[in-house]
């Protein structure tokens, strides 16, 4: 590695690109002892059973009309097919547990075994929702710390537990701004400026809420224009969103400035949270003038991603918005811990729930427990760390690859371009397939929008240095490949994965979403 980045034009070159090699064909569809799977409605066997019940006899005579005529209709697994059958799938998939997980915006980072062992104490994991409080007070108080923590590294007087993700947040932060200019009389503001780099759920949940959203042009170094944002603020305006750092991997220097201008308009601060790992327990949100703010547990806090577990999205709210957020929250009486259904004095205008129940209790336990285990000094070192790894991939990157911010450090995440394929017959589509090829799953893509060709890379703090040079290692490989016109290795990949390229516009716009 220390050879590769010493040589700037330096790349190592690619063994020659073999397509009858990539092209192997086995019999049945296997590979390498992994067996091709159907999905499980597609195994046409729907009238056999992994179990054996003895016929009983059922009076039906309350439920007369409504018995079942026809079969079910469910797939027939024996065991031992059923195991098989998720096991293989799984086989399939990508997961933390396997590799760097470069996917820039989303913090891939290591789920620590510790919250794992923590979300499964019976105490905690075998408990429901509808059991009384006082049976359940350890888990109240366990949502009141967590709660605490969270207002504590945020500088935020209140927090919303509720949301179950980071657009579930941006809700709920939004209603509450909503309700709150409805209390002042000032419902009839029907605007929300967002920022060209936002991420999309940004602008879907300010339309969902019913506002017009407008878009707040970008400066030449990657920041919001703050001078175009002024110009837009109004009497119309309910709240602005902006992402801090941002999807650009920058931190937005004229934060401060931002948050003055837009409270001078009347408007409330609404902040993506998302990107919180590049500066938790250095930076307090609620000192920059932030009104609320989404945090994402499944990233900041290290909790399981998409498949591999549901999210949360706390919302920590300012004073001005504190009174409105969603019920119920945790309150603290003489004799425990109790859930607060109904508001009292300014509380009442709350805006009513996110959720049935409370949110996402086996989230809470296991962003405490990381909280808990890291300490104030160890969450720190988190954003360091965070930020240090993207700088150190930058660094090793962008003699190659084209960056379209280079001045100064960026945050926790890389943000590359496509001038440096131009030419080349490859793309970053293409590019960032045949990186499944050679064992990494592709960095985030094509977002943000504001710059061509986006490559966004996030190798989070969790990452070690000799994992990251494995990284870098394929990344210059492939990037000497494009430039040196190798263009097979990428048009055709993934040549190696179970599904090969596939048409994404289709299966986004025309998804197939049922089996008949
Ligand atoms: C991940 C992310 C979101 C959405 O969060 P979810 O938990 O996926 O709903 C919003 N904004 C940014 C910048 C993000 O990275």
């Amino acid at each position: 590695m220390g050879d590769m980045k010493m040589n700037t034009v330096g790349r190592p070159s690619a063994p020659d690109f073999d397509v009858e090699a990539t092209s192997f064909q086995t019999l049945l569809g296997g590979r390498g002892l992994l067996q091709s799977e159907k999905l499980i409605f597609e195994w046409d066997d729907y009238h056999r059973t992994g179990v054996d019940f003895a016929d009983i006899a059922i009076d039906t005579s309350d439920i007369d009309g409504l018995v079942r005529g026809d079969d079910l209709n469910l797939p027939g697994l024996t065991e031992p097919e059923c195991v098989r059958h998720y096991v293989r799938l799984s086989q399939k998939n990508h997961a933390i547990d396997l590799a760097l997980y470069p996917l820039g915006s989303c913090t891939m980072k290591h789920n620590p075994r510790l919250n794992e062992k923590m979300a499964r104490l019976p105490g905690l994991g075998d408990i429901h929702p509808l059991q009384p409080v006082s049976t359940v007070q350890g888990a109240l108080a366990l949502m009141d710390s967590l709660a605490h923590w969270l207002k504590t590294l945020t500088g935020m007087p209140a927090v919303a537990l509720s949301p179950k993700a980071g657009a579930h947040g941006e809700l709920c932060g939004l209603l509450a701004i909503k309700a709150a200019h409805e209390a002042k009389g000032e419902g009839h503001r029907r605007t929300v400026l967002v920022p060209t780099s936002a991420h999309g759920t940004n602008p879907a949940t300010a339309a969902f809420v019913g506002y017009t959203v407008k878009e707040v042009a970008q400066t030449a170094d990657g920041r919001v224009d703050v001078a175009d944002l002024a110009s837009k603020l109004g009497p119309d305006v309910a709240a602005i969103m902006v992402t801090n750092p941002n999807t650009c991997g920058l931190f937005e220097r004229d934060i401060i400035e931002i948050a003055r201008v837009t409270h001078e308009a009347g408007a409330y601060f609404y902040c993506d949270g998302a990107n919180f790992n590049a500066i938790v327990g250095r930076v307090r949100p609620g000192d920059l003038g932030v009104d609320a703010m989404h945090i994402n547990l499944h990233k900041t806090f290290s909790t399981p991603h998409g498949g591999g577990g549901p999210g949360a999205g706390p919302v920590v709210l300012s004073e001005a918005l504190a009174a409105y957020a969603p019920r119920p929250w945790v309150v603290s009486a003489n004799d425990g811990f109790d859930l607060a259904e109904h508001g009292e004095g300014e509380s009442a205008a709350n805006f009513g729930r996110m959720c049935a129940f409370h949110g996402q209790m086996g989230m809470y336990i296991r962003a405490l427990t990381y909280m808990l285990s890291h300490g104030a000094d160890g969450l720190k070192k988190v954003a360091e760390d965070a930020v240090l790894n993207a700088n150190y991939i930058k660094a090793s990157l962008s003699d190659l690859m084209s960056v379209p911010f280079p001045e100064g450090p960026c945050m926790h995440e890389a943000l590359f371009d496509d001038r440096w394929l131009e030419g080349t017959g490859v793309t970053t589509l293409d590019f960032a397939k045949a990186m499944i090829d050679e064992g990494f799953h592709p960095m985030t893509m094509y977002f943000p929008l504001v710059v061509h060709g986006a490559m966004l890379i996030e190798p989070t703090e969790t990452e070690s240095r000799a994992e990251m040079d494995r990284f870098v290692a394929v990344l210059r490989a492939l990037a000497g490949a494009a430039l040196d016109g190798d263009v097979a290795r990428f048009k055709g990949a993934p040549y190696l994965a179970p599904a090969k390229r596939l048409d994404e516009t289709r299966a986004a716009r025309q998804p197939r979403l049922t089996f008949s």
